[in-house]
C-alpha cells in the first residue's frame, strides 16, 4: 500500500501557520544536530576547543608539526561552530517570535566573539616568522603543504600592513572609517521624510522605498510613475549637498588608507586582498561601454511597445507583456532537476536530493524570515530557505539559491576545511548559470507567445539591472575616486554631471533626459556603504555568459562541464582569478565581457519576434 503524497499550495494574502504546512515542504534540521541535546554536548565542545587554542600561542615557531596542530584545531573547531551556529540560527528563522531559540542563537554570537579573541595571536604570530622560513617546512612537510594557499596569501595581505607605530595611528583613525556611511544611514532611514504625492485618480500614496519601487513595477499610468520618480528623487536633490560633502567623505577615507598603505590608487588598494588586476575593472568597464548597443536596442523596443511618446528613467520597471501565470512548487521541482541536465547526471542527482532530502524551506510561515538565501553548513548539507509563491520570481529565486547550494556542496566535499568558503568574486556565478540554464529549459517548454515573452524580459532584465546597471555603478565610482586621487574637488555639481554623462553614454538618446536623474547617485547605498564592491555582480555574470557559450555548443560542451565543475569543486582553494582562468574564463579580455552583449542582443532579437507576433 502507498501512502498518498500530501500536496500544500499557499493560499494567496494569507500567512499559515508553521505547523499547518505539510513536513515535506520543511527543511530537516537533524542533519546539523539530532535535537537541542546534542547542539548542547557541541556547544560545550568548541568551547572547551578555544580555551585548548588559547593555549598554543608561543608555539609555532617551534616547528612544522606544532603550525600544523594550530592549524588543524583551528579547521576542527570552525567546522564545529558551523553547526553550532546554524543549527539555532535556521531554527530561528522559521520562527524569529521564538525567544528561547533567539537566545540560543545569539549565545552562539558571544561564544563566536570569544573564538575570535581566542584566536587574536595566530595571525600576528604566524606573520612574525620569516616567509623563507615557512616556505622550507611548506616543502619539506606534505600534510602542512595543504595550508600552502592559506599562508601565502596571509603574507600577500601583510604587504601593505604598516610598522608597530602606524598601525597604532591607523587604529586610531579607523574609529572615523564608518562616519561618512552611518550619517547616510541616517540621513536616508531614521531622518528621511518620505514624500507623499496624489495619483491621477485622487489616491494619496506615501513613496516608501518598497510603494515607491511597486509603483514604478505596476502602475500603467505615466503621469503617476513621473509624479512619484520626480516627489522621490526630489527629496534626494533638496539634500544634495549634504549627500556630496559625505560621499566626498567617502572618497577621502579610501584616498587616505590607499595612501597610508602603500597602494598606487584606492582601485589597487580595494583589489589587493584578493589579487585581482585593476586591469580587470578597467576592462569590465571599457568593454561595457563598446557593448551598449543591445541595451540601447532593448530600449528602442519598450519605448514602442509601451507607446509612449517620452521614454524616461521612470519607465524602465514597467512590464511589457501581462501574463500572471502560477508555479507550483511540487512542478517545479522536476523542472529545476531537468534544467540542469546539460551539466551532467552527477550533478543532477545532487540537485534531485535536495528536494527529497529536505534541504528546502519552501512556503511563508507567521514569523519566518523573508526573503531567501542558502546556507553552507559544513559538516551537514547545504539549506535553503526560501519564501515560494508561485510566482516567475520566486521560481527563478529557486534556480538561483540552487546554484549557491551545488556550489557548497561540491566545494565541501572536495576540498579540506580551510578552503571550502568561496569569495563573493566567484560566488554569483554558479546561481546565474543555473538561472541561465533554467531560463533555457523554461523558453523550451513554454507553450504560448506570452509566456515565451515573459521569460524573454525577466533574463533581459536581469542583464539590463545586474550587468549594465551594476558596471555604469562601478564607472560612477572609479571615476569619482579618481576625482580626489587628482586633487579635484568634489561637489554635488561635479557629482551630478558626472552620473548625468553616464546616463547618456550608456543608454544614448534612447531614453528621454530628466533633470532629477543627475542626482540617481545620492541614492545608492553602494557607494556610501561599500565601494568597489558593485562590480563583481557584473563580473560574475560576464564569467557566466562566457561559460554559457561553451556549455550551448555541442562541441565544446562536454570539456566546458568539466572545466566548471573543477571550479566550483575548488571551492576558496586559490585566487578567484585564478580558479576561474582554470574554468575558461578570463576576466582581463574584452572578449569575456562582450559575451554578455552578445546574449543579451539575442535575446532582444527573440523577444521583439515574438511580441511583432502578439
Ligand atoms: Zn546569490
Amino acid at each position: 500500500m502507498t501512502t498518498p503524497v500530501e500536496t500544500y499550495r499557499p493560499e494567496p494574502r494569507s500567512l499559515p501557520a508553521r505547523e499547518a504546512i505539510p513536513p515535506r515542504y520543511t527543511w530537516d534540521l537533524t542533519a546539523i544536530c539530532r535535537d537541542w541535546d546534542e547542539w548542547k554536548r557541541q556547544y560545550d565542545e568548541v568551547n572547551a576547543a578555544i580555551d585548548a587554542f588559547k593555549s598554543r600561542q608561543g608555539t609555532l615557531s617551534r616547528g612544522p608539526a606544532e603550525l600544523l596542530g594550530a592549524f588543524r584545531a583551528m579547521d576542527a573547531m570552525g567546522a564545529l561552530s558551523y553547526r553550532v551556529w546554524y543549527f539555532a540560527s535556521l531554527a530561528y528563522d522559521q520562527d524569529q517570535r521564538n525567544n528561547e531559540i533567539n537566545a540560543r542563537r545569539q549565545q552562539v554570537q558571544i561564544l563566536f566573539a570569544r573564538e575570535q579573541q581566542a584566536g587574536a595571536w595566530f595571525n600576528p604570530e604566524l606573520l612574525a616568522m620569516p616567509l623563507e622560513t615557512v616556505r622550507g617546512w611548506l616543502d619539506s612537510n606534505d600534510e602542512l603543504a595543504v595550508y600552502r594557499f592559506a599562508i601565502e596569501s596571509l603574507f600577500h595581505e601583510q604587504e601593505h600592513v604598516l610598522d608597530e607605530q602606524g598601525e597604532r595611528l591607523m587604529s586610531f583613525a579607523g574609529r572615523f572609517n564608518s562616519v561618512p556611511h552611518d550619517s547616510y544611514a541616517a540621513l536616508t532611514t531614521a531622518d528621511m521624510k518620505f514624500p507623499s504625492i496624489t495619483l491621477a485618480g485622487g489616491e494619496r500614496v506615501m513613496l516608501s522605498y518598497g510603494q515607491y519601487r511597486a509603483l514604478l513595477e505596476t502602475n500603467r499610468k505615466q503621469e503617476d510613475r513621473a509624479a512619484a520618480y520626480r516627489a522621490f528623487h526630489q527629496s534626494f536633490a533638496d539634500n544634495q549637498n549634504t549627500y556630496a560633502a559625505l560621499y566626498n567623505g567617502v572618497l577621502q577615507r579610501d584616498w587616505f588608507h590607499a595612501r597610508a598603505r602603500g597602494y598606487a590608487t584606492t582601485l589597487d588598494a580595494a583589489l589587493h586582498g584578493n589579487s585581482i588586476p585593476t586591469s580587470v575593472v578597467e576592462n569590465l568597464i571599457a568593454a561595457t561601454r563598446t557593448g551598449v548597443a543591445p541595451l540601447q536596442r532593448y530600449h528602442r523596443l519598450r519605448r514602442r511597445v509601451l507607446g509612449v511618446e517620452t521614454y524616461r528613467l521612470f519607465d524602465l520597471a514597467l512590464p511589457l507583456v501581462q501574463h500572471d501565470a502560477r508555479y507550483p512548487y511540487d512542478e517545479v521541482g522536476d523542472w529545476v532537476v531537468d534544467s540542469v541536465a546539460p551539466l551532467g547526471p552527477a550533478y543532477q542527482r545532487q540537485v534531485g536530493r535536495a528536494f527529497r532530502e529536505n534541504w528546502i524551506d519552501v512556503y511563508e510561515n507567521a514569523g519566518k524570515r523573508s526573503g531567501a538565501y542558502s546556507a553552507p553548513v559544513y559538516g551537514a548539507h547545504p539549506y535553503m530557505l526560501l519564501n515560494y509563491n508561485e510566482t516567475l520570481d520566486a521560481v527563478f529565486t529557486l534556480a538561483h539559491e540552487m546554484g549557491h547550494s551545488m556550489h557548497t556542496l561540491l566545494s565541501h566535499e572536495s576540498q579540506p576545511f580551510v578552503y571550502a568558503g568561496y569569495t563573493i568574486f566567484v560566488a554569483e556565478v554558479p546561481s546565474t548559470l543555473n538561472e541561465a540554464l533554467f531560463l533555457d529549459l523554461m523558453l523550451e517548454r513554454a507553450t504560448s507567445r506570452e509566456e515565451r515573452a515573459v521569460l524573454l524580459q525577466h533574463a533581459i532584465d536581469s542583464i539590463a539591472g545586474t550587468f549594465y546597471t551594476q558596471v555604469l555603478f562601478a564607472d560612477f565610482e572609479l571615476q569619482a575616486h579618481r576625482l580626489v586621487e587628482q586633487d579635484q574637488p568634489v561637489t554635488a555639481e561635479t557629482l551630478n554631471e558626472l552620473y548625468a554623462r553616464l546616463l547618456r553614454e550608456y543608454y544614448g538618446d534612447v531614453i528621454d533626459e530628466e533633470p532629477l536623474s543627475r542626482v540617481t547617485w545620492a541614492r545608492i547605498p553602494h557607494f556610501f556603504n561599500s565601494p568597489y564592491y558593485v562590480y563583481q555582480y557584473a563580473t560574475c555574470f560576464a564569467s557566466t555568459a562566457r561559460l554559457m557559450q561553451d556549455l550551448r555548443a555541442p562541441a565544446t560542451r562536454e570539456q566546458a562541464v568539466a572545466r566548471y565543475l573543477s571550479l566550483l569543486r575548488a571551492g576558496g582553494s586559490d585566487y578567484p582569478m585564478t580558479l576561474l582562468a582554470r574554468a575558461g574564463v578570463d576576466l582581463s579580455r574584452p572578449e569575456t565581457v562582450s559575451a554578455v552583449a552578445a546574449e543579451l542582443d539575442t535575446l532582444v532579437g527573440r523577444l521583439e519576434h515574438e511580441l511583432a507576433q502578439l
